[in-house]
């Protein structure tokens, strides 16, 4: 990576002299910040650091939205692949529009957070139906539709654009933060409003474009959560953070109250032809759309086969019988820890219709199933049947 170059205080050496920490609001600290100086030193390592990545190649809105959705709370190296094979699944905004459910969940699957694929189809159909196939340059436009945030709405609206719109991501978030040493809880709506002060005051006339990616590239490769490599930052003559000696003090970290774990069920129902029943999830909750085995959450001091025989009752599968735990899944959500148990159950006697349909062992890949149901279709499929 090319050295940054310098601001005023490139000339301090290293380790940089402590100073005091400069008091936050930023409001009393950013008029002293010189943006234009900031910026050029930001461009001026961004033309010698850029990193090169598909969506990069082309200012297609279509595409720059898409990327942008992807990579939201997911990583670049993720999100390429899926990205190639989502492009190729639907080219333009109209297929993306059209697309059966189930295809596109299925491309999505693995990606997690699946509300963002079920936004990106309602989206396409608004860009469609009153944009005409077109997406808007406005950032207060884009806001306006579904699953495009403020800072989503800036990055399409620069980097598709050319627009002077501010961004503010999580890797931004950080860099501005430490740049302009904001205190305060980051999610209080106060001290964002201060980073995209900074963040906007950081965007000169006509450079949008570059500014939102090489503040992009920044955060990741050398403002880093843990360890930023300020030496070679090209703002570090600037960064209150880095002058106070405390970068990675900010932004400030809050403490978040521990995940509670649920414990869930899920029931590997085989027919006499070794089909397997699956069920699809409701549209519109947690997961919807996907398919799964067919279980649920345990209820407070229930045991594993009691829920499956209850929810083998509420199913109209009275005869179910939960035979061998086979597998334990442990997956995070965002809001709580999930552990998984596959089962193998029996069931004696007719299964009504509505509880799911049969698929053979090799068609369970064509259905698209939430990350702790894939573990388990690949536990099935090792054993033979
Ligand atoms: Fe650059 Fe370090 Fe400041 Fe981050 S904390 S902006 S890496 S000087």
């Amino acid at each position: 990576m090319a050295a940054g170059r310098g601001g005023p205080g490139r000339d301090f050496g290293f380790p940089c002299p402590p100073v005091p920490p400069v008091p936050s609001p930023l409001n009393h600290t950013s008029h002293a910040l010189p943006f234009n100086a900031v910026a050029s030193a930001l461009l001026g390592w961004f033309s010698e650091s850029a990193r090169p990545m598909p969506w990069r190649e082309t200012t297609d809105p279509y595409r720059i939205w898409l990327s942008e959705i992807m990579l939201q709370q997911t990583q670049v190296a993720t999100v390429a692949p899926y990205y190639r094979r989502f492009l190729e699944a639907f080219p333009d905004v109209e297929r993306l529009a059209l697309a059966p459910e189930d295809l596109l969940m299925k491309q999505w699957e693995g990606l997690g957070y699946y509300a963002r694929a079920r936004n990106l189809q309602k989206c396409a159909a608004i860009v469609v139906r009153e944009h005409g196939g077109r997406f808007p340059a406005d950032p207060e436009c884009l806001e306006a539709l579904p699953g495009i945030g403020r800072s989503t709405a800036g990055a399409i609206a620069s980097i598709a654009f050319g627009k002077d719109a501010a961004i503010l991501d999580g890797n931004v978030k950080r860099v501005v933060a430490r740049l302009g040493a904001i205190t305060g809880d980051p999610s209080r709506s106060a001290v964002k409003e201060r980073m995209w002060e900074v963040s906007r005051q950081i965007t000169v006339p006509g450079r949008g474009r570059e500014i939102a990616l090489a503040m992009m590239d920044l955060g990741a490769l050398v403002c880093t959560p843990r360890r930023p490599d300020c030496r070679v930052c090209p703002l570090s003559g600037w960064c209150r953070a880095f002058l106070a000696g405390t970068p990675e003090a900010f932004p400030e970290k809050v403490e978040r109250k521990s995940r509670p774990v649920r414990e869930a069920v899920a029931a590997v129902i085989e027919d006499g032809d070794g089909r397997v029943l699956i069920r699809k999830r409701p549209a519109g909750g947690l997961l919807g759309g996907l398919w799964e085995f067919p279980g649920g959450f345990l209820e407070p001091g229930e045991s594993q086969e009691s829920a499956l025989v209850r929810w083998g009752r509420e199913a109209g599968l009275s005869s179910l019988t939960p035979s061998e735990m086979f597998a334990t899944i442990r997956h995070a959500f965002t809001h709580f820890g999930l552990r998984l148990h596959g089962w193998r159950c029996r069931v004696d006697g007719d299964i009504p219709e509505s509880a799911g349909i049969w698929v053979t062992r090799n068609d369970l890949s064509n259905h698209a199933f939430p990350r702790a149901h894939q573990i388990l279709v690949k536990k099935i499929k090792e054993v033979r049947p």
